[in-house]
């Protein structure tokens, strides 16, 4: 036995580098795999360059999709136009120019869940035509190393942006949840890494840079090597944070405490303000200043960066009726493509979406509620209508409150029109049938039913049956007609069930007739 051969050290070498390159580089984006950037760096985009909006302009873009939020539209409108007004300045001024004072307007938006900030802000980004990320700040640890590392969300932004790096470098980036890394025990109620949290965020809200790659996992490392091996030195292309805005949001429903202890201390001795005890707690958080934000365990210097705070109001059921009645993004709009999809109309009226908002409301999730609404509501419209003969779908309150019912009678009420259109199908066939071979053809109201249910039982549509069941007719009929001259034929019901056997009976008679004929003559 030969002794096997053994690989070079090169072929091992290449070997090796395949394995690592199949098995660590992911086919799609990833930020541990980021795109290749198709701009420089240092390009300023076109988004950037043509930024002539207005606040004003801004809210009515967001109003076309959001419901209330008045407030939250306003502030955004004017800290996304300022912060893109100032970068565009700063990107069109000469090189070596001295620089210019700049406090970004990192925006803070408290308010409880499902009231539409997510939806807000990705509309502004939407409409600047920025890329834009959006995390929960609970997701990060302080290293990176258990969670995930607050520099990704810098690097999805270049995913984001199909590795366009210059305009990565002008996204939006929110983090939800922000009140979750507060660190006052008192407030969150567990001992959470919260401070090394916001000093990481912080160190990404003033000015810095990111390296495209990420140092730490094995991947990116693999990843570097690869590319020393086959350039000769690493991408170390970096993204810049100075114009990327940063919008953090939470439900901050505990600060409101806060508020309203402050409220009751500064009362002592100066004239207490009685209504303090019964603001609404959207009131309250409005009334939150920076110290409150500080007693509820935010980084003075991380709150010190957010100095644009705003709050988004709870949704009352008729908001909820809106944001389905006249939201561009209404998921309305979506059911009704769903259905169409399958060649259902659907019409909602407006009780039934009063009906939607008025169950949604107590799920106390804000719009979110509605989701999780409709789809109970309309599941079994979903999956029982497709396929069948319904054309449209009238939903009203008492559809939806009785959907069986409601079904059944739609799908009796399908039935009812799909017999018609077919009895319709088969009477043109018998007239042009006739037409065709200059006699009169008809059949029999039982006929007529014989082939309906004929079809429906072997599932084929009634002009192919009749075809089918028919084919010789044309040349019996003619037969018949030259012996007996006979030229109306009314088809039994018998002749659906064996054509052949009732059409050689008739051929038979119509001989016996010929005879009778001739005898006579
Ligand atoms: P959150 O306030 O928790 O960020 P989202 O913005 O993610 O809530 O809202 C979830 C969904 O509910 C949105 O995608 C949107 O379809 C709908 N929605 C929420 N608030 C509004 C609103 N004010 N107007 C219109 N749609 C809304």
């Amino acid at each position: 036995m030969s002794d096997p051969v053994l690989p070079t050290p090169e072929q091992l070498q290449r070997r090796l580098q395949e394995l690592l390159r199949t098995t660590f580089a992911a086919p799609g984006n990833s930020p541990e795999n980021p795109p290749t950037p198709t701009e420089p760096a240092d390009k300023v985009p076109a988004a950037i360059q043509d930024f002539h909006l207005t606040p004003r302009e801004v809210k009515a873009h967001l109003d076309r999709f959001v419901i209330r939020q008045d407030e939250a539209k306003k502030v955004l409108g004017i800290a996304v136009c300022d912060h893109y007004n100032n970068a565009r300045v700063m990107a069109s001024r000469e090189a070596g120019a001295p620089p210019l004072e700049y406090a970004k307007q990192n925006v803070l938006i408290a308010g409880p869940t499902g009231v539409g900030k997510t939806y807000l802000v990705k509309h502004v980004a939407d409409l600047v035509g920025v890329p834009f990320v959006k995390a929960d700040a609970t997701k990060f640890s302080e290293t990176g190393y258990v969670g995930g590392d607050v520099d990704d969300l810098v690097r999805e932004l270049v995913q984001k942006a199909d590795g366009n790096l210059a305009l990565a470098q002008y996204g939006i980036i929110y983090i939800d949840e922000i009140d979750k890394i507060a660190t006052s025990r008192e407030v969150t109620g567990r001992d959470v890494s919260g401070r090394g949290v916001q000093t990481t965020l912080l160190k990404l809200m003033e000015e810095t840079d990111v390296a495209l790659r990420g140092g730490n996992d094995l991947q990116s490392q693999v990843q570097a090597a690869l590319e020393f091996q086959k350039r000769g030195k690493v991408n170390r292309e970096s993204i810049n944070t100075r114009h990327i805005l940063f919008i953090v949001s939470g439900a901050f429903d505990k600060l409101t405490d806060v508020v309203s202890r402050r409220l009751k201390k500064t009362g002592i001795g100066f004239g207490a303000d009685p209504a303090a005890a019964t603001t609404l707690p959207a009131e309250l958080l409005r009334l939150a200043g920076t110290s409150d934000f500080v007693d509820y365990g935010l980084e003075p210097e991380f709150i010190g960066r957010l100095p644009v705070r705003v709050v988004c109001e709870s949704l009352a059921e008729g908001d909820l009726f809106e944001i389905l009645k006249q939201s561009e993004g209404s998921l309305i709009r979506q059911y009704e493509r769903a259905f169409a999809a399958y060649g259902i109309e659907a019409v909602f009226s407006d009780e039934a979406l009063r009906h939607i908002a008025s169950l949604a409301v107590r799920e106390n999730t804000g719009a979110r509620g509605l989701m999780t609404t409709c789809e109970g509501l309309l599941r079994e419209f979903k999956y029982r209508l497709p396929g069948s003969p319904v054309r449209t779908l009238e939903v009203t309150p008492a559809v939806l409150e009785n959907p069986d019912a409601a079904i059944e009678r739609l799908l009796q009420a399908g039935a009812e029109d799909a017999r018609q259109a077919q009895s319709l199908v088969i009477t043109q066939f018998a007239e042009r049938f006739g037409e065709q071979h200059g006699y009169r053809f008809r059949f029999s109201p039982e006929a007529l039913e014989a082939i309906l249910a004929k079809s429906l039982e072997k599932n084929i549509s009634a002009r192919d049956l009749c075809e089918g069941l028919f084919k010789d007719y044309q040349f019996g009929l003619g037969l018949i007609h030259r012996n007996s001259g006979q030229t109306d034929f009314v088809i039994p019901a018998e002749a659906v069930e064996s054509p052949d056997r009732v059409l050689s009976q008739w051929v038979v008679a119509s001989h016996r007739t010929q005879d009778e004929h001739d005898e006579n003559s």
